[in-house]
């Protein structure tokens, strides 16, 4: 186990399944296996259920009682924060973005589950720099040191990020184990890139394991260009963690630009229908800002013929599908409507 010196706190259902998927395979025209990440556990489940095993390990050993986290209304991050700070009796502090109308309908989603979790839901100006949401961290940090209690910010600059990171590297090993039976290798293996630690570190665990199976990394909230450099930051800080010898060079692993369109958070017409595909061909909930365009690029790919016919792909559902229920109009039966305020609500999602 390469991260079994890590402080950890376990409370993530593990291994997360690795499912057959024979309609959407046969559909699809691969063999293509489904890393049930979104069924991980902790609130409901998703990629950050198993980094903040990783993080808590640490902050716990430093008598951290207080998490502190900003983040788009709709954050997978935030929810699972305030599960965590819920489940090891923990404040939660959740710096949102105000982009929400008083005459809006009440909210849904994660936005809701913040509230049930019973974190502190602090309001922020949106569109703030990263000195700006840094320093307002700070003074909610300040607020609640001063009285008395052990706050940490939960950032990506900070440890946080190597958590993300190194939480994958473990998964990839998780991965690795699961396919070392299957009758041919592995061809590749797709998962959404949003800041990057995740695929940075199931590609670094991949590649430190010797597996042939190549990471498909599809770019969500930038550019391809740039986050190559940034996977590659983010996978020498983890293996330095871990002690690897094995370094990431962003040619080790695919990065696709999404072409789903028109920004973040927004449903497109293919993004419904392949999220309709996916849920009436295997049963399975994936999540409008992320899944869905990870989807549509492994549809795409097949399409352009750089998958081989029956070739093994596994596709990682990385969880978010609280998102859902936030655009009940377009989703449902016939729905469509001009939603592009969730480009709003969901920027700067992680
Ligand atoms: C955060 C998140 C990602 C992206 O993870 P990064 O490490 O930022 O690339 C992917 N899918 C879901 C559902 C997420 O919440």
């Amino acid at each position: 186990m390469i991260c079994r010196e890590q402080p950890r706190v376990r409370f993530v259902h593990l291994p997360t399944p690795l499912e057959a998927a024979p309609r959407l395979s046969e559909a699809l025209g691969v063999n293509l296996l489904v890393k049930r990440e979104d069924l991980a556990g902790l609130c409901v489940g998703g990629n950050k259920s198993r980094l903040l095993e990783f993080a808590l390990g640490s902050l716990r050993e430093q008598g951290v009682d207080t998490l502190i986290a900003h983040a788009a209304e709709q954050s997978n991050k935030l929810r699972d924060i305030a599960a965590v700070a819920a489940r090891c009796g923990m404040k939660a502090v959740l710096l949102i973005p105000g982009t929400r109308h008083p005459d809006d309908a009440p909210p849904q989603g994660n936005r809701l589950l913040f509230d049930i979790l019973g974190a502190d839901v602090r309001i922020v100006a949106p569109g703030l720099d990263r000195a700006c949401v840094m320093a307002a961290q700070e003074a909610v940090r300040d607020e609640f040191a001063g009285r008395g209690r052990r706050p940490a910010i939960l950032d990506r600059q900070l440890d946080y990020g190597i958590d993300a990171t190194v939480a994958y590297v473990d998964a990839a090993e998780e991965l690795h184990r699961q396919l070392a039976g299957a009758a041919a290798a592995p061809h590749s293996v797709f998962i959404a890139v949003g800041a990057g630690m995740t695929a940075a570190g199931l590609a670094l665990g991949l590649k430190h394991l010797g597996s042939p199976m190549r990471v498909m990394g599809v770019c969500i909230a930038g550019r391809a260009v740039e986050l190559a450099p940034e996977i590659e930051r983010h996978a020498a800080r983890a293996a330095e963690r871990l002690g690897l010898a094995t370094r990431l060079h962003a040619g080790d692993l695919t990065l696709l630009d999404d072409h789903a369109g028109i920004g973040y958070g927004v449903l497109t017409p293919p993004l419904r229908d392949v999220i309709h595909r996916f849920a009436r061909l295997h049963g399975m909930i994936i999540d409008p800002v992320y899944n869905a365009r990870v989807a549509l690029a492994l549809v795409e790919q097949i399409a352009a013929r750089r998958i081989p016919g029956g070739a093994t792909v596994v596709y990682v559902n990385t969880g978010g599908s609280p998102a859902i229920y936030d655009y009940a109009g377009e989703l449902s039966a016939g729905g469509e409507g001009d939603r592009s305020s969730h480009a709003v609500a969901a920027a700067g999602a992680q």
